[in-house]
């Protein structure tokens, strides 16, 4: 079968990377993808459409006999692209526009958690700058403001005094994130560690996929702005074999239900990001696609046909197949950026020694690259490169991640040089 994968990070290299050993390919199956990176280039044919043509996208479809679809990013599926796909018949991961609104509306998801009794933090939506002025005083610090749509992770605020609260509110009402932000959800703080989980349901059946901690802060020690990621590791041992069945129950079960039963049946991965709380496990937020970088890691870690898992998730039958297998080892990925970001990043520099990484046993999932005409590899964007390697412990995926990280020769980019550090701390404890 021909498979076509949508987007254009360290995300979807993983992703075209584990596709392109899949049985679905055998016997002359092609693995396209749009837009691609020179990463993905390796693993898959790169062809020149837009996600937000659907007309474009199901042409390419049709002429090139797709029998499954894979939509890596958020944006096209929030706008709709996994219907108009189906629409015509093909076989599509992940959700439609109705059920993606558990990422695309903040207040969305909120209201049907409340509604489907889901553990998360009390919740005011608001629709001016009066009422989330008067709400974030009848909260009080800390609290927690976000803009309601997608803001590519800029549109939260985790204010720990009233006038960072504020100004929060005053930004997202004088326009700040655009339509993003026409509404905002004024959010009880929560405390503890957080962790990703991540599940796959085809609107009824649910099988847990794996675990990630992810570190969003740009500096060590997590300070500084957020990002879209700075490295993670997989599994997240603090989400304990009785916290992610309790997350299964509670908070998955109820969720994939609800939706089923108002009409909006959710097919595709679920990532649930999780605060471990003194009183079990607390929905954050959801996402409606893989994390990036936490695909990167749990995929270094996947056993079973990506492809497989994919497909019968697409054609409603999840419950007929193996439930995905995982090594035991640990997965570790580092996130190099361009000197800048997350503000804006330098672009055009040299990157080298991508081969050498690997030599290590390491993988190096391309983000942000680009080939030039010189037959060189550039940096193109904030999030460059994904430098994963694998270990018995976090601590030995750390060093050998590292020690990958130290033969890349990319004198302009920089990464954290402690990602899994509070799990390194309690493995040395
Ligand atoms: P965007 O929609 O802008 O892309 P996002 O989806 O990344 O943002 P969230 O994951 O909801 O936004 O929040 C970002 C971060 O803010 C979380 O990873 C967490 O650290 C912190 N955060 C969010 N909600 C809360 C809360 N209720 N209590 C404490 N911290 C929170």
């Amino acid at each position: 079968m021909n498979i076509l994968l949508l987007g254009s990070g360290g995300r979807e290299h993983a992703l075209a990377w584990k596709l392109a050993q899949s049985a679905l390919l055998t016997g002359g199956g092609r693995l396209y993808a749009a837009p691609g990176n020179p990463g993905i280039a390796a693993h898959a044919e790169l062809v020149g459409l837009e996600a937000t043509d659907h007309a474009a996208v199901i042409a390419f479809c049709e002429d090139k006999r797709i029998g499954l679809v894979v939509i890596g990013p958020e944006a096209p599926l929030v706008d709709g692209l996994a219907d108009s796909l189906r629409g015509v018949g093909l076989s599509v991961f992940g959700p439609g526009k109705a059920a993606a609104q558990l990422e695309g509306s903040k207040g969305f998801t909120k209201d049907l958690c409340a509604r489907a009794g889901i553990p998360t933090g009390g919740y005011e939506r608001v629709t001016s700058e009066e009422a989330g002025l008067a709400a974030v005083r009848r909260f009080g610090a800390p609290v927690v403001i976000k803009a309601d749509g997608l803001a590519a992770g800029k549109g939260v605020t985790v204010a720990m005094d009233l006038d960072t609260a504020e100004e929060a509110i005053t930004e997202i009402f004088a326009g700040r994130f655009g339509a993003a932000g026409a509404e905002a959800v004024v959010e009880e703080f929560l405390d503890g560690e957080e962790a990703s989980f991540f599940a796959l349901t085809d609107g009824s059946t649910i099988v847990p996929f794996a675990s990630a901690q992810d570190h969003k802060r740009v500096g060590e020690g997590d300070v500084g702005p957020n990002t879209g990621g700075m490295g993670a590791y997989s599994p997240a041992r603090v989400l304990t074999p009785e916290l992610e069945r309790e997350a299964l129950t509670r908070i998955i079960a109820p969720t994939v239900k609800t939706l089923a039963d108002e009409g909006m049946p959710y097919s595709g991965v679920l990532f649930l990001g999780l605060m471990l709380t003194a009183k079990g496990p607390q929905l954050i937020e959801y996402n409606c696609r893989f994390g990036d970088p936490e695909c990167q890691v749990m995929l270094m870690r996947l056993e079973s046909d990506l492809g497989e898992l994919l497909l019968a998730c697409a054609e409603n039958r999840l419950g007929a197949i193996q439930p995905p297998r995982f090594s035991d080892d640990v997965a570790l990925t580092v996130v190099m950026a361009g000197e800048g970001y997350p503000g804006e990043p330098k672009k055009g520099g040299l990157i080298k020694g991508l081969a050498a990484a690997e030599a290590t046993g390491a993988k190096v999932f391309h983000a942000g690259t680009t080939d030039c005409p010189d037959d060189v590899l550039r940096a193109n964007g904030g999030r460059v490169l994904n430098v994963t390697a694998r270990g018995a412990s976090v601590s030995e995926a750390q060093e050998r991640a590292y020690a990958a990280v130290d033969l890349i020769e990319a004198p302009e980019l920089f990464c954290r040089r402690d990602i899994g550090w509070r799990e390194v701390a309690r493995e040395k404890a």
